[in-house]
């Protein structure tokens, strides 16, 4: 009976998810979409708690556990600002990592199961699995929160013969795969786990520290494809089937998003996988690279007239938005400007700022109507015949070089081109580079203005001057 109901749970819940993947495709459906996740998980969480598996005796220490987990959850994303977000969820993806590897251990020390033939091979291979795609993930995404945070340098870091210390690697797995399935001894068995579990970690460090600092999107995204698969290798291991659905849901979906992210960055899916990429046909990126021409500055008050003056306008957000939270100041102009019927529209890049869909929040956040926020493809072609673009704390994403200059190493990468429009308008503090570590010609073409501040700042006085 108990089986049962947790069974009917499972499969509501399930339904539940997919329908929550759904909502989340669209900006319109997305709180429809967030808010079945939560019910689908709520569900899931109570029909394994009190479903036939786990014991009265057990089901303290299952609740003191999810009051320590969840009230570290609570304070962390109480506490995180809207800029660190992507930091907290590499953090978090690192924790399926680190939860699939103890899992897997446990699975394999416990004796409570005794597994004989085919059965004991096939659930030695799944604890194997399931540890080695753990270690990755966890590896791989603590570097990806040092990168992300800043705490790790954004350079790639390019071993010698990095390639064919990956497949030597990959051999060692291989090994004591072989290792483990023939081992005599639990002890034999669990020293093959711990070699392939650092050799695990190793990869999963060697791989993120040599992706560039633009092409992080695609990493970010394959770890959170990746935390999916190990979620899943956790479900095989406990015999879980809403687990490994689950598990396979996030994963497919992760890698959906990865093979996107490429195309928006214009890069190869399987060399992502293979780690490095994007690094070959450039040169490395250089941290705050020195800037290279002469800059023509604009006032708050001038670009207000520009403004006044324009039929069309373009505004393209960037991480610097997200940083000076300017999102809310940012909507109050545009209204202004839409009162006075001037065609105001925003162009998202797909990269823009730290995270997918980075843009897309802070202006929902700020009450943007979807109708006016395109993509990047949709714009592009509109610039020519556009009077003012402004673009706000954003940098790589605008950068000319990466259709210009083969050497950059931003090079290929699809950009907004923004420097197409009557007049452009960089808003941004200083002469410093994005992300990529890369020089931004856009700031020296003739028809460019700098109007330099703090976005937030710059942007009320704009409002302020339109307002007078
Ligand atoms: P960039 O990082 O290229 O540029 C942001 C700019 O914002 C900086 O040049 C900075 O210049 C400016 N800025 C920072 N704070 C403020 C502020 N308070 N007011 C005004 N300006 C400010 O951002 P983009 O959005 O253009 O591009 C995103 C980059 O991040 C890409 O290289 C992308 O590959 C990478 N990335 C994206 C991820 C994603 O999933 N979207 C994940 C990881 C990396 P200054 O200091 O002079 O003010």
């Amino acid at each position: 009976m108990l089986a049962n109901l947790a069974n009917v749970s499972y499969i509501g819940a399930t339904i539940l998810f997919i329908l929550s993947l759904g909502g989340l495709s669209n900006p319109e459906s997305s709180r429809r979409g967030n808010f079945y996740g939560i019910i689908g998980m709520t569900i899931a969480v109570l029909a394994t708690v009190f479903g036939p598996r786990v014991t009265l005796a057990g089901i303290p220490w299952i609740i003191g556990a999810m009051v320590i987990g969840g009230g570290i959850g609570l304070y962390a994303a109480r506490k995180v600002q809207m800029t660190q977000m992507p930091e907290l969820v590499a953090l978090m993806h690192s924790l399926v990592g680190l939860a699939a590897m103890l899992v897997g251990f446990a699975s394999y020390i416990d004796t409570s199961i005794v597994f004989s033939g085919a059965e004991k091979a096939i659930h030695e291979l799944e604890i194997y699995v399931g540890i080695y795609i753990g270690a990755i993930t966890f590896s791989g995404s603590i570097i990806a929160f040092g990168k992300l945070s800043g705490k790790i340098s954004g350079k790639p870091m390019l071993l010698p013969g990095r390639h064919v210390l990956n497949f030597i690697g990959l051999a060692l797995v291989i090994y004591f795969a072989y290792v483990l399935l023939q081992a005599e001894t639990p002890a034999a068995g669990a020293l093959a786990l711990a070699v392939m579990t650092a050799v695990g970690l190793l990869f999963g460090i060697h791989m993120v520290m040599a992706i560039g600092g633009a092409d992080m999107p695609v990493v970010v995204s394959m770890l959170n494809s990746y935390s999916g698969w190990a979620a899943a290798a956790t479900g095989f291991m406990l015999s879980n089937d809403l687990l490994i659905v689950v598990g396979a849901l996030v994963g497919s979906s992760g890698a959906i998003l990865s093979y996107i992210m490429c195309r928006a960055m214009a890069r190869n899916f399987l060399s992502v996988i293979a780690g490095g990429f994007g690094t070959e046909g450039g040169k490395p990126a250089v941290a705050g690279a020195q800037p290279a021409g002469e800059v023509s500055p604009i006032s708050a008050v001038e670009t207000a007239e520009l403004l006044k003056d324009a039929k069309s306008v373009i505004i393209v957000p960037g991480y610097g938005m997200a940083v000076a939270q300017a999102q809310h100041t940012v909507y109050e102009i545009t209204k202004l400007l839409r009162e006075k019927g001037v065609n105001v529209r925003f162009g998202i890049h797909p990269v823009a700022g730290r995270m997918p869909g980075h843009m897309n929040v802070l202006l929902a956040e700020a009450k943007v109507p979807y109708d006016i926020v395109m993509e990047m493809d949709e714009l592009n072609d509109d610039f020519p015949n556009t009077d003012v673009s402004i673009v706000i704390g954003a940098n790589d994403i605008v950068n000319p070089a990466a259709m210009d200059d083969p050497g950059s190493p931003i090079a290929g990468m699809p950009v907004l081109q923004v420097w197409k429009a009557k007049t452009s308008i960089v808003m941004k503090r200083s002469m410093a580079s994005g992300y990529a570590g890369v020089d931004n010609p856009l700031f020296y073409k003739e028809n460019n203005r700098m109007l330099f501040g703090d976005a937030k700042k710059m942007l009320d006085e704009v409002l302020a001057a339109l307002k007078a």
